[in-house]
């Protein structure tokens, strides 16, 4: 089956159902229409945590992880066989690089449901022997799905991020209802026609489409049947969700926001560090959680390092998504590129010195309706700014000097977040020692944003609660119950 292109339609029970409120899904490469979107209702989210609490009581609740996992591979089979589909639909939400798209996003949608097939099949439990007055006990834990779970996603790797809890959430076999962002329904609906092509049984993946507050969003959250909540999104939408589910006492997982530290040593590959922090700066145009924000760079090669990265910034090819060769596609909206702008606006007041970029670049055409703004680096600004300390998510670095290790540890801790760091140096015993100082959920050495799936991952502080990934990710999707026996 087939949508209508330009329609996204919630998913609820396995049926597709229109909605009587539509709102406008706008490209932000040049404004145009790209469809539109079924804003779900309260009665629509309520429907879709019934449908899900009933496929939890019907054959689904008791599946095996083995016949679990046949279903997930035929779901990232279907999304193989619609891979061009998903890819259109993620360039025309995001604006993102098409060539992004299909080497990241979509590949790695796939890979998230291949990945909790097997992790989940073949996990076990634990087992404890133990003496005691009353003879010889042992215990052991069984696994079991928590029941519903809502997912509420963010924009900025629509696939990936919502993917990376779907797959886990039903691996575990738990049913689901989903909530991405207002700002990308093209994936997420595919995905429902992918999971109703593959079988899928009704009710445990459901889909509603919405905003946050007073819509889809927080009529979830609050949803008195769910079991419990995952969050990827902004650290103060995270505070929100928390007092939501918190009358409930529901389990909960929050990936937030960053600002994240590169450190170069004076001892790196020079050219390997310049095109790691680019990479880590400019990567879909700034928008990833783990971009580098904050870049801190040993002195004596302070300058230099200044100048590549400005003749590499100024050379990056901005334009339309879909030609090849283009780096750096747009933000996600103009009001999104409202407020990067008014941090580019702010860094000026603040006394940062521009070393490129600052502002929007005119292409005379189309994109000129759109969302672009030109990568931007400051230098000069002190710790304690506001652009320095807040997280402004496009395609800007700020890059200081530093003089010696404990120093550069204790500015690179100077942050209410806690997400990621990377360090970039050759002396590999100073790189141990300097990353297991940063308060942060992940640091990369030599390297950016490579990810090992059965790896934790999660924040400190601002940045998040709780790790996701490999056995973490099956720890958070189910519950365990310990039997104790006296044989
Ligand atoms: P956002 O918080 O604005 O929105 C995320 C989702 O929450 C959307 O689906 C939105 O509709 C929903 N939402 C908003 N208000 C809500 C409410 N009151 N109740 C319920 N739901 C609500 O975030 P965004 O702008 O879409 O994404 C960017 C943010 O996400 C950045 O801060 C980024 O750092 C963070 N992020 C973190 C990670 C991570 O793994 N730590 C990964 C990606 C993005």
């Amino acid at each position: 089956m087939s949508l209508p292109s330009a329609l996204y339609r919630n998913y609820v029970d396995g049926r597709f159902e229109e909605a009587a409120n539509l709102f406008p899904n706008l490209s932000p490469v040049d404004g145009s229409i790209v469809g539109h979107v079924c804003e779900a209702d309260a009665s629509q989210v309520d429907r879709a945590v019934q449908a899900a609490r009933a496929a939890m009581e019907g054959p689904w609740g008791n599946t095996s992880a083995a016949e679990r996992a046949r279903v997930l591979h035929a779901v990232a089979d279907g999304i193989e066989r619609r891979f061009d589909e998903f890819v259109a639909a993620e360039v025309a939400d995001t604006g993102r690089t098409e060539q992004q798209a299909r080497a990241l996003d979509i590949r790695r949608g796939v890979l998230n449901f291949r990945t909790f097939a097997d992790l989940a099949s073949q996990a076990g439990g634990d087992y404890f022997d133990m003496r005691t007055a009353e003879g010889d006990v042992f215990s052991y834990t069984v696994r079991k799905p928590h029941g519903v779970v809502g997912i509420i996603s963010p924009w900025n790797l629509p696939m990936l991020l919502m993917t990376w809890k779907v797959a886990p959430a039903l691996a575990c076999g738990n049913a689901v209802v989903v909530k991405p962002s207002e700002e990308t329904p093209g994936s997420a609906t595919l995905l429902a026609e992918v999971m109703h092509e593959a079988g899928v049984p009704a009710g445990v993946f459901n889909l509603v489409h919405g905003f946050g507050g007073g819509s889809a969003g927080e009529f979830l959250s609050r949803h008195p049947g769910i079991d419990a909540l995952t969050f990827t999104g902004e650290s103060r939408t995270g505070s929100t969700i928390m007092k939501a589910v918190a009358d409930g006492v529901k389990e909960i997982s929050f990936e937030l926001g960053g600002k994240n530290a590169a450190v170069v040593f004076a001892d790196c590959d020079f050219d390997k560090a310049v095109a790691g922090v680019m990479r880590s700066s400019f990567t879909n145009t700034g928008q990833v959680c783990l971009c580098s924000e904050r870049v801190y760079v040993e002195r004596p090669i302070f300058e230099r390092f200044v100048a590549a990265m400005k003749a590499r910034a100024e050379a990056l090819r901005i334009g339309y998504p879909t030609v090849e060769g283009v780096e750096m596609g747009s933000l996600i909206s103009r009001n999104h590129r409202d407020k990067v702008l008014s941090y580019y606006a702010l860094a000026r007041e603040e006394g940062a010195t521009v070393v490129t970029g600052g502002g929007v670049p005119h292409f005379g055409d189309a994109r000129d309706n759109g969302a672009y703004v030109q990568p931007t680096i400051w230098t000069g600004l002190p710790d304690s700014a506001r652009c320095i300390q807040e997280e402004i998510f496009g395609p800007v670095c700020h890059i200081a000097p530093f003089d010696t290790d404990a120093e550069v540890v204790k500015r690179v801790n100077d942050s209410r977040y806690g997400l990621a760091a990377s360090v970039w140096t050759r002396d590999l015993a100073r790189a141990h020692r300097v990353t297991r100082q940063f308060d942060v959920g992940i640091v990369w050495v030599n390297t950016w944003f490579l990810r090992d799936l059965r790896t934790p991952f999660g924040g400190t502080r601002l940045s998040g609660i709780g790790r996701e990934g490999g056995r973490h990710s099956l720890d958070f999707y189910s519950s365990l119950t310990t039997i104790c026996v006296n044989p």
